[in-house]
C-alpha cells in the first residue's frame, strides 16, 4: 500500500514574516472576553495540543500556533484559515492543556466570528444546506446488509419540516439563506 505523503519542510507561519502592521490587538481581547477565553493569555506555547491533535500534522497552521496566532492579533489570518473548519472537534487539545486554555472552544468562537463575517468555505455553507433541505448530512443509501438485519431494503424517508422549522430560527438558516 503506498504510504501517504505527508507534508516536509517548516509551517507556513515560520517562513512567513509577520506583519507588525496588520495585526489587530484588539483581536487577543476580543477572543479574552469569550466565555471560553478566560485563560487564553496562560498560553505558554509548549504545544501539548499539538501534539494531542490527530490531524495537526496536515495544517499549515498548527493549534499551538493558532493560539499564538491569536495573542499577537493575526485576525485575518486566523478567521480565513481554513483550519478552523477543519477541527474535528474531538477536544483532545483542550483536554491536555496544562494551562487549561480551551482549545477547541476557542476555535467555535473563532468560526462564529468568521461566519458572522461571511468567511465560511463553501464547502461548509453546502453541507448547511443540505441540512436545511434534507434535515441530514448524508444520504443513507439502500445497502446489502439491510436484507442481512432484516431491514426494509429503502431506508425510510425523513420527517424534514421539523429540521427546518428549527434551523431557521439559528443563524445557520440565516448562514445558507434559509432562514428569517
Ligand atoms: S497546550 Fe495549552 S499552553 Fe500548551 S501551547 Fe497549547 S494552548 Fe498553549
Ligand atoms: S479539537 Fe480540533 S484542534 Fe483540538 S485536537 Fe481535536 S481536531 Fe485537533
Amino acid at each position: 500500500m503506498a504510504e501517504t505523503e505527508e507534508p516536509t519542510g517548516p509551517p507556513d507561519t515560520l517562513i512567513d514574516p509577520i506583519e507588525m502592521s496588520k495585526l489587530d490587538h484588539k483581536f487577543r481581547e476580543e477572543i479574552h472576553s469569550m466565555p471560553n477565553g478566560e485563560e487564553l493569555s496562560a498560553c505558554f506555547a509548549c504545544s501539548t495540543c499539538t501534539a494531542a491533535c490527530p490531524i495537526a500534522n496536515i495544517w499549515n497552521y498548527k493549534p499551538h500556533q493558532l493560539i499564538r496566532m491569536i495573542l499577537l492579533g493575526m485576525r485575518d489570518e486566523v478567521l480565513s484559515s481554513n483550519e478552523i473548519w477543519l477541527c474535528l472537534t474531538c477536544f483532545q487539545c483542550q483536554e491536555r492543556c496544562p494551562q487549561k486554555v480551551r482549545v477547541t472552544d476557542i476555535f467555535f468562537d473563532c468560526k462564529n466570528l468568521a461566519a458572522e463575517e461571511g468567511k465560511v468555505p463553501p464547502t461548509i455553507v453546502g453541507l448547511g444546506k443540505e441540512l436545511l433541505e434534507k434535515g441530514q448530512l448524508y444520504t443513507v443509501t439502500a445497502d446489502w446488509e439491510r436484507e442481512d438485519l432484516n431491514l426494509e431494503p429503502e431506508v425510510p424517508g425523513l420527517s424534514v419540516d421539523p429540521v427546518k422549522d428549527i434551523l431557521k430560527e439559528t443563524r445557520t438558516g440565516r448562514l445558507v439563506g434559509g432562514g428569517k
